[in-house]
């Protein structure tokens, strides 16, 4: 896949955020979007009926420890089992435009042969997208490698996407980020990742996000927790201009020898967290059911089912640990209301009007983004 054009698509205005249109080989992407994981992928294996999901862009998430990292760049074999699993997603996701997020200890070494190794992992595989993982801070020769990086990657008819740790040092990110905007205006970049970090701990690197949202280069931001103070994360982000987000993964859930043991112990459905997207706020699933059990919502996942009918449905058997199921048909359930908001906000933004729709969503008005407010009630409930 190449991109041919990122354009911005009506107004920007000085509370932030912004609406992109990005024409590739394979088509257009209209942002803010939510990319689809390879873990919320098997969700919907996971259910009674599979939803059809329409995601535009996806991300398959290869997680290393340290000692899977030296096995990794060490050893043969561990190679040809990333291939395998990189294989079966970039199929599974062969409709949408697909790249690779590996997520490294902040131990592994980094360095040009890495690069190397991982590019030729990537070459291999049915992605759209090549990743650059986020150079280390001593590296400094970031601008010539990007450089040679991305001529490597557009010339086999792929895209480069470089990632740049929101935590790095001001300076260093805005150096980073400038050489990307550089090789942006030569044609050899069009699309930048970034990793998530807290806005509060590195709020200067997200002011020049803010500052340079008149660049026509698409955002893509991976690793976002689900919630900040009780609301999406994702959603409060769009102010800084950043295009489109993928949700962090739990640490028990698969995804390359974690813990799989699961959230076995006190199950409960009620205090379940589930999306609510008229105000943009989590609450417990007993909200719900206390209120009549209307859910009102029309997505795939929930159409047609009360609360008491959605247990039902999706409190399955023969998992390989309590709640499998329904968390499942919850994450789905957000990944589908998460989709229309962004589409919803878009909207808002072409007039100049993110503002606005900040204003009409409860979660995202009354959050004091980045300052944490407290919030008692949210503790103990299942993420
Ligand atoms: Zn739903």
């Amino acid at each position: 896949m190449r991109i041919s054009d990122v354009s911005i698509d009506g107004e920007l205005s000085e509370f932030g955020g912004r609406a992109l249109v990005v024409r590739t080989d394979r088509g257009e992407l209209k942002t803010p979007q939510r990319a689809l994981t390879s873990s919320e992928i098997q969700y919907k294996a996971k259910l009674p009926s599979e939803p059809p999901i329409d995601n535009q862009l996806s991300e398959v998430v290869s997680f290393f420890t340290q000692d899977q990292w030296d096995r990794f760049i060490q050893r043969n074999g561990s190679f040809a089992s990333r291939l395998r699993t990189l294989e079966f997603f970039g199929d599974k996701m062969g409709y949408t435009l697909r790249r690779l997020l590996p997520k490294l200890p902040r131990t592994a070494v980094i360095d040009k042969d890495a690069v190397k190794y991982l590019l030729e992992l990537q070459r291999m595989s049915p992605l759209d997208f090549i990743t650059m993982p986020s150079l280390p801070p001593e590296e400094s020769a970031f601008g010539k490698l990007a450089s040679a990086f991305s001529e490597e990657v557009l010339s086999e008819r792929r895209e480069p996407l470089i990632y740049l740790d929101m935590g790095l040092e001001a300076s260093l990110f805005k150096s980073r980020f400038d050489e990307l905007m550089d090789l942006a205006r030569t044609g050899l970049v069009h699309t930048v990742g970034l990793l998530y970090r807290p806005v509060k701990d590195t709020s200067v690197n997200y002011l020049h996000l803010w500052r340079n949202r008149g660049t026509e280069v698409l955002l893509q931001m991976s690793d976002v927790p689900r919630d900040f103070e009780g609301t999406s994360t994702m959603h409060l982000l769009q102010k800084w201009g950043i295009d489109a987000f993928s949700v962090r993964l739990n640490a028990y859930r698969g995804g390359g020898g974690s813990d799989r043991s699961g959230p076995t112990a006190g199950f409960a459905p009620s205090r379940v967290k589930r999306l609510d997207q008229g105000p943009l706020i989590f609450k417990p699933f007993d909200h719900w059911t206390m209120r009549g059990g209307e859910l009102g919502c029309d997505c795939p996942v929930c159409r047609d089912l009360t609360a008491p009918g959605f247990i039902e449905r999706y409190v399955g058997e023969n998992e390989s640990y309590d709640g499998e199921t329904f968390i499942a048909a919850t994450r789905l359930h957000e990944y589908f209301k998460s989709s229309d908001e962004f589409e919803t906000g878009r909207a808002f933004i072409k007039e100049g009007g993110l503002a606005e729709y900040f204003q009409r969503k409860e979660g995202l008005r009354e959050s004091e983004y980045p300052v944490p407010r407290p919030s008692a009630t949210l503790n103990g409930w299942l993420r």
